[in-house]
This record gives structure tokens, sequence and C-alpha cells, in this order.
């Protein structure tokens, strides 16, 4: 049986407060761009905690991206069980961003809520990267865009997927770095509070 770890809506909180002020410090990011599903709840929080006095909120951009399908035979319907590719359920919107032109030159935040064997990251960085290359040719300017990665939890495990030397060396941080076991998070509960519950009884124990 894989551990489980339950973690709550305030834990999330406290993690994106805690790492808020790294992020500020390391890079001040224009725009995030959110991992969906579990990107979402933490770059909203996150947001909060980055919002400077005078200065707008930092921009939200959702992408969808699919790695894991749930095993219809599996017995344990939490754990789902890893997929061999990455399939995209949801790009940037290009008119919001007034075109991919808009990411050229900026410091862009990728938010996902756990980094396990980093396929998904990987993929992001690289399609993200593709784009922006288009994006800087057509338009023809030198502006780099830099990108950075915030996640809840980093598995300390083999990673298949490769990131970057400039995001692995001081643009990456990860709140916190886990055992390969498997992290409950609060939006995916069905009843909240046994949720809340079972955090609390592995606390007590
Ligand atoms: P990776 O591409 O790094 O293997 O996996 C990334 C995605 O797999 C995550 O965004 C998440 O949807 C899912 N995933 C991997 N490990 C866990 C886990 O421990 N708990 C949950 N809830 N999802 C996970």
């Amino acid at each position: 049986m894989v551990e489980k770890i339950y973690v709550t809506y305030n834990e999330v909180h406290k993690l994106c407060q805690e790492a808020a002020p790294q992020i500020l410090a390391n890079f001040k990011p224009q725009l995030m761009i959110a991992i969906g599903g579990g990107g979402y709840v933490p770059a909203r929080i996150l947001r909060s905690f980055l919002k400077q006095p005078g200065s707008p909120n930092i921009p939200i951009q959702a992408i969808g991206l699919s790695l894991y399908e749930q095993l219809a035979d599996s017995t344990d319907n939490d754990i789902e069980a890893a997929g061999t590719r990455v399939t995209r359920t949801q790009w940037l919107d290009l008119t919001a961003l007034g075109e991919m032109a808009n990411l050229v030159g900026k410091r862009v935040l990728i938010v996902d809520e756990v980094d396990d064997t980093r396929t998904t990251l990987e993929y992001a960085v690289k399609e993200l990267q593709k784009d922006v290359e288009e994006a800087r040719a057509k338009i023809g300017s030198d502006l780099k865009t830099e990108f950075a990665i915030f996640v809840l939890h980093n598995k300390d495990k083999k990673k298949k997927g490769i990131l970057p030397d400039d995001i692995t060396n001081g643009r990456y941080l990860a709140a916190r770095t886990v055992g390969d076991e498997w992290i409950c998070y609060p939006w995916e509960a069905m009843d909240i509070d046994e949720h809340d519950a079972l955090n609390a009884a592995a606390k007590s124990n």
C-alpha cells in the first residue's frame, strides 16, 4: 500500500504564504501560468501573497495538462496510475494575452501542485518555450522570457522529465520535498471533514 498524506486547505495556504517572499526576492513574476487542475488553487492563493502595494495583481493564465488517468479496475479509487503521455486539455488564451507576443520578455511563474515524475513540467516548459520562440521570431524581438516553477510538493525520486538548467539552478521552488507517497489534496476530497480528520489523525500519531 502506498502511504497517503492528507493536506488541508489551511496547510496549502500556509505553504503558499511561506514561499511568496522567496519568489518575490528571487524572481518577481509578471505572469503566472497555472497547470490545471492542481495548480489553480495554489496559484490563486499565491497571487494574494505576491501582490505589491500600488501594483496590480499578477495575471493568472491556465493550461490543462493531463498525464494520469484513473484505472478502471483500480482497487483504490483515490490513487491514479501513471500515464505515459501528456494530453493538452487547455492552452493559453491568446486573445487575453494580446497574442503570444505578450509572453515575450516576461518573467513567467509556472505553478503546479506536485512534481512527481516531472513529465508534466518538462512538457509545459518545452511547449511554452516553443510558443515564446515563435512569437519572438514573429515580432523580431531580442527580449528573453524567463520561466520559473513553483510546486507545493516535490517527490524526492528519480525523475523522468528534465528541466532546463536555468530553472533547476535557482528558479525552481518546492514548498516541501516529500518521499514517494500519494498526496491527497483537499480540492479532490469528496468528504472534506473526513479528509481533515485523516490529516489530524496522522498528526496525532
Ligand atoms: P508528473 O508529470 O510530475 O509525474 O505528475 C504531475 C501530475 O500527476 C500532477 O499534476 C498530479 O495531477 C498528478 N500526481 C502525481 N503525484 C500525485 C500525488 O501524489 N497526488 C495527487 N493528488 N496527484 C498526483
